[in-house]
């Protein structure tokens, strides 16, 4: 499909995650001309790949109805462009905590029921004994980053995106040379608002440790222990899982 007559209109997005070059092209495609200004070497080198890949689907929130419904309608929407970054099919599961779960299990299936999730009872022998009350596996997905990068050029390619990587051009100079800006630099936004002439806005930083552990005898186990203990075990690729804990992960 030909991107429609630009409009005269010219938008310049700084920071090309998956926000930022997203936002680009479907400004493109509604005829907009827009410019796409990231830093580093490549689009999707930030945040989007450097994180757990996990395609959320809404069964993360079992206490913020609202932000389920817009994880479940965001797969939906991202799989129709993207699904095709898609990682073979994983057996996910997410585990209610057998003490100090904020979530039970009865709590935990009346939520997937009010978002429309499909999530079955089953056993997960790589499971402490006594370590979680049920164990649900669940229809989830993950993303391959060099599939998604792929992806996104091509959006950006056929939508006529301008893209300036290594750019080291000021946001006031971007915000003079076009009629709008749109500011997707994720943890970097600070850096950015003050030079735009706007407030600085309230963001939590936190210092992790995430051990990425040669794992082969665990195949492509993925698991997450919900709300309040949480426990995050994700395919890391290579024979290796990511993994994550609330308590001990957060240093700082
Ligand atoms: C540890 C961790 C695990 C996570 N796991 C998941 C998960 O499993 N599933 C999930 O859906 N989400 C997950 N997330 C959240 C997800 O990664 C982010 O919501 C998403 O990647 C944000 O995308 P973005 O485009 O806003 O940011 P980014 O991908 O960080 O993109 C911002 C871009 O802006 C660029 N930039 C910054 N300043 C400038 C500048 N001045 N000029 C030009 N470019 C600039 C950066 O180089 C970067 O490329 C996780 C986050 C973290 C931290």
């Amino acid at each position: 499909m030909s991107p429609p007559a630009p409009s005269g209109v010219s938008v310049g997005v700084i920071g090309g995650g998956i926000f930022g070059a997203t936002a680009a092209w479907e400004l493109a495609a509604a005829g907009l001309a827009v410019t796409l200004y990231e830093k580093r070497d490549d689009i999707l080198s930030g945040t989007t790949s450097r994180n757990f890949f996990r395609v959320h689907r809404g069964y993360h929130y079992p206490r913020d109805l609202p932000t389920a419904r817009d994880a479940r309608d965001g797969f939906d929407s991202f799989a129709q462009v993207f699904s095709a970054a898609f990682t073979a099919p994983v057996p996910h599961h997410y585990a209610i905590a057998m003490a100090d779960s904020l979530t039970t299990v009865e709590q935990f299936e009346r939520h997937c029921d009010r978002v429309g999730l499909r999530a079955r009872r089953t056993r997960l022998p790589e499971l402490v004994p006594g370590s979680v009350a049920v164990c649900f596996e669940v229809d989830e997905a993950y993303y391959d980053t060099t599939l998604l990068r792929k992806l996104a050029w091509e959006c950006l390619l056929s939508a006529q995106v301008r893209v300036e990587l290594r750019s080291a051009r000021a946001a006031r100079d971007i915000a003079r040379a076009h009629d709008f800006v749109v500011v997707a630099a994720y943890g970097s936004l600070n850096e950015i608002l003050p030079d735009l002439g706007c407030e600085p806005i309230e963001l939590q930083y936190e210092l992790c440790e995430v051990p990425i552990v040669h794992t082969p005898d665990l195949d492509r186990l993925s698991l997450v222990v919900l709300d309040g203990p949480f426990v995050s075990v994700a395919p890391y690729g290579g024979n290796c899982h990511a993994l994550y804990d609330l308590v001990h992960s957060v240093h700082a």
